[in-house]
């Protein structure tokens, strides 16, 4: 089996994505693309996307998909994701999943696998409150936490069947160490 490169990486919130991901990135060589780093880039920015998406943001709620899906399709089309890309924090609803299905055929790639992290939901809060203290996100705090995950589980977990259907997820357990979740990954990938 050779090692997937055109990656969507699925999780809830705190799951582990991001720091997954950047492990990935210097393994691989291929770039993370994350739209919550995107957004919160715009946001800092002040842009009209930014201005846009920080209300939204700071309730947990998702931006439209018309603004993330557009944000995307940009990066995608970017020569260092040639090679391949870890999609993190995108798709997260069924239109978005299917949005990216068309740009990808458009630019003539197709993805390899959707890595599922599955955390427990207690672990994931305690993880996000501690990020709080940390990083000091706006939308890490309790109320906005349990709404980001109500979010997910509504419409974000659903992208499992979508890409269950397509045989393209493989699941790991991504409780534990950091190494270890890492090293499952790895086997995950196919090396
Ligand atoms: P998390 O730690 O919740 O996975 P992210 O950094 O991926 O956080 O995203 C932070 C916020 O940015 C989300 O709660 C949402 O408001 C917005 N966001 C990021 N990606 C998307 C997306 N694909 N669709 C809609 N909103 C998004």
């Amino acid at each position: 089996m050779s090692v997937a490169t055109h990656i969507v990486l699925l999780g809830a919130p705190g799951a582990g994505k991001g720091t997954q991901a950047a492990r990935l990135v210097e393994r691989l060589g291929i770039p993370q693309i994350s739209t919550g780093d995107m957004l919160r880039a715009a946001v800092a920015a002040g842009t009209e996307v930014g201005q846009r998406a920080k209300a939204v943001m700071d309730a947990g709620q998702l931006v439209s998909d018309e603004i993330v899906v557009a944000i995307a399709e940009e990066r995608l089309a970017q020569d260092d994701a040639r090679k391949g890309f870890i999609l993190d924090g995108f798709p997260r609803t069924t239109g978005q999943a299917e949005a990216l299905d068309g740009m990808l055929e458009r630019l003539g790639k197709s993805l390899d696998c959707c890595l599922a992290i599955t955390v427990v939901d207690e672990e994931v809060i305690a993880r996000l409150l501690k990020r709080a203290e940390i990083e000091g996100r706006a939308d890490d705090n309790e109320e906005t936490i349990r709404e980001r995950m109500k979010v997910y589980r509504e419409q974000t977990a659903p992208l499992l069947d979508y890409y269950r259907a397509k045989g393209l997820v493989r699941e790991v357990d991504g409780m534990g160490e950091l190494d270890a979740v890492a090293e499952r990954i790895r086997e995950a990938l196919g090396g």
